[in-house]
């Protein structure tokens, strides 16, 4: 499946990348230090330099987004359709959502107002998740 992406958007399909996204995909956002940890043992000869590198190619060719969370280290996630994110503050759980009101569209009406160039929207809602919740 990763090789089609690599291939679609013209990068080269080389094992680093193949890992990288394996494990985002696995973890769903994860960040550079989370990757390298569960990279090193398989391979050991991954520096934390190539892996960086390797995602910001990715990035350029719209496989994998970079996600900014206030007051966190940002990660990264399969690019998928513009959603916000839900994230817990005791377990630290990000979810996707999708919303009606597109982030689209409240880009448009931020930047209308506010006559800022907006180049990214990163919404994230904080609080408890279900299961946290539960634990009393
Ligand atoms: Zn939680
Ligand atoms: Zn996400």
């Amino acid at each position: 499946m990763f090789e089609k992406i690599l291939k679609e958007k013209h990068l080269k399909i080389t094992p680093q990348r193949l890992a990288i996204l394996k494990e985002i995909q696995k973890f769903g956002h994860i960040s550079i230090d989370e990757i390298y940890e569960n990279i090193k043992e398989s391979n050991p000869s991954m520096s934390l330099a190539t892996i960086y590198k390797n995602l910001s190619s990715m990035q350029e060719a719209k496989i994998v987004d970079e996600v900014k969370f206030p007051n966190h280290k940002q990660r990264y996630e399969l690019t998928k359709n513009p959603h916000i994110h839900l994230v817990c503050e005791k377990c630290g759980k990000i979810m996707d959502m999708e919303i009606d009101a597109s982030v689209e569209n409240l880009k448009a009406m931020c930047a209308k107002t506010s006559s800022y160039d907006i180049k990214e929207a990163s919404i994230a809602m904080i609080g408890i998740c279900p299961q946290c919740q539960a634990v009393v």
